[in-house]
């Protein structure tokens, strides 16, 4: 599973922008591993660097000073849309009748194909196969004839599917929000400007302050003097749709999304976890780093209550939390490796179990997700190789059953193992002694949301935009996740 990307976007009173966005990005690193770059404006010409590599390898201090001008927007990428090559590479910048325009796009578009046929249809000429560009030429238009805000509201009108744009056009810079909220976005105020970032750990790293969420629907203008920012709702539903995935997954857990800050849900989900399907073994233990928090809120669980919701008493010494699994950091991710072969191989090299922690022990071990099942088979394997007596595999999410349209690169419907066998079946394809995952219900109650303005797609198969996929109409009999574990005797 792989993150979408990061968009940024600063305008600031009279310093240089190209430092700041270069700083954001950053710390937006993990959204996006493919390409970056960064557009600025001086106010009389746009100015723009971007390739294909991490942001430490593409910038160097020359490129820095190149980016003249105190406004600009920059973009970290990881394809979901489009080719992987420099065409897609973002911020798309362009010159048009109406002024140069500059766009960091995290999402994906359900109805770019149409919009670039229509255009293109008009005359105009693309360069990529890409959606952010589809909004660009349909910005672009729309700003010959009305002015900027009426123009973004025109184009939110046309475009469908999930979004969180960074925009400059000339040395103005916006940015605006799905109308369901689908991908972050958030507002940071700087000493001297503000800056506008997918995730507050970006406006952390800039020393700013956290002003709040984008809404959905809406567009938030930077005035060009650092002075502030106009709001402008420009659109409005009745239900949100936000990604629960950024929280489990996605996210930075120092990063507040929508409200909530990523590591205290992760440890809550963890929490409600224990409580659900809490098993009682020697030690439990987390998937470094993804399971971390998570493990943390089960322990935490399982200090207050039994496994059977009693509280403990004051002898009972619990279950012991322990990091068991240690992880080579230098081992690239696992689902970017293109063959089975490789990703079995990187999950051997990339965890190294600690055997007196294991050996002879009942072992619970904590993850985020499971995609294909790799990692979780290989870490059975692992860990009773090692001589644990037992392993129960516990998931702070439910089952991944249906790819996602929105934007994040999830593997295809027959690698999830999750698309068409039960719990059980998941259980004994992996070789654990029992497994559960959370309930649908449970994720709700602990990102604080009704379920119903959580997008949930991956999980049920039911998206909040229409999606042209016959499979997502297939009947599949899925009993209720989450409760009690599916252990071997079921
Ligand atoms: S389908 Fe899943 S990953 Fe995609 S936006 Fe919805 S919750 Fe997030």
């Amino acid at each position: 599973m792989t993150e979408k990307c990061g968009v940024v976007g600063v305008s600031l009173e009279a310093r240089s922008a190209a430092r700041p966005l270069y700083y954001a990005l950053y710390a937006l690193q993990h959204r996006g591993q493919e390409s970056a770059g960064i557009v600025t404006h001086d106010g009389f010409q746009q100015h723009s660097h971007v390739e294909m590599g991490l942001v430490g390898d593409v910038f160097d201090e020359d490129d820095i000073d190149s980016l003249a001008g105190s406004a600009g927007v920059g973009h970290v990428r990881y394809p979901t849309a489009g080719s992987v090559d420099s065409s897609c590479a973002q911020p798309f910048s362009v010159s048009f009748k109406s002024g140069s325009l500059g766009l960091a796009h995290n999402g994906n578009l359900v109805n770019a194909d149409e919009i670039r046929d229509e255009l293109a249809g008009l005359g105009h000429a693309f360069t990529s196969d890409g959606d952010t560009e589809v909004i660009a030429h349909d910005l672009a238009r729309n700003l010959l004839e009305e002015d900027l805000v009426r123009a973004v509201k025109r184009t939110m009108g046309r475009i469908h599917g999930s979004y969180a744009l960074t925009i400059s056009h000339d040395d103005t810079i916006m940015g605006v929000r799905d109308p369901l909220g689908n991908r972050p976005l958030c507002i940071g105020e700087l000493e001297d400007g503000y800056v506008l970032a997918s995730e507050s750990a970006a406006i952390d790293t800039l020393d700013g302050d956290r002003v709040r969420d984008v809404r959905p629907g809406e567009l938030v203008v930077l005035r060009e003097d650092g002075s502030g920012f106009d709001s402008y709702q420009l659109v409005e539903e009745e239900r949100t749709a936000h990604c629960f995935f950024e929280h489990v997954y996605f996210a930075r857990p120092d990063s507040r999304i929508d409200g909530t800050l990523v590591y205290e849900a992760r440890r809550e989900l963890g929490r409600r976890l224990w409580e659900e399907s809490g098993v009682e073994t020697d030690v439990v233990m987390p998937v470094p780093d993804s399971g971390r928090a998570f493990a943390s809120g089960y322990a935490d669980g399982a200090a207050e209550t039994t496994a059977d919701g009693d509280p403990r008493e004051e002898d009972d010494p619990g279950v012991e939390f322990a990091e068991g699994l240690m992880k080579n950091r230098y081992v690239g991710r696992t689902f970017i490796m293109p063959t089975q072969d490789e990703r079995e191989r990187a999950v051997r090299l990339k965890l190294n179990p600690i055997k007196s922690t294991i050996e002879g022990k009942t072992v619970t071990v904590i993850d985020d997700s499971i995609v294909r099942g790799t990692t979780s088979t290989q870490l059975v394997n692992l860990l009773k190789d090692c001589g644990a007596a037992e392993v129960h595999v516990r998931i702070g999410a439910p089952p991944i059953v249906a790819p996602c349209y929105m934007g994040i690169d999830m593997a295809t419907r027959e690698e999830l193992i999750a698309a068409d066998r039960s719990v059980a079946e998941i259980r004994e394809a992996i070789g654990a002694d029992s497994l559960a995952y959370l309930s649908h219900e449970a994720v709700a109650e602990a990102l604080g949301e009704s379920r119903a303005d959580l997008c949930l797609g991956c999980v049920t198969g039911e998206y909040p935009y229409d999606i042209e996929d016959e499979a997502t109409d297939r009947e599949v009999d899925r009993p209720e996740i989450g409760g009690a574990p599916v252990g071997a005797d079921d």
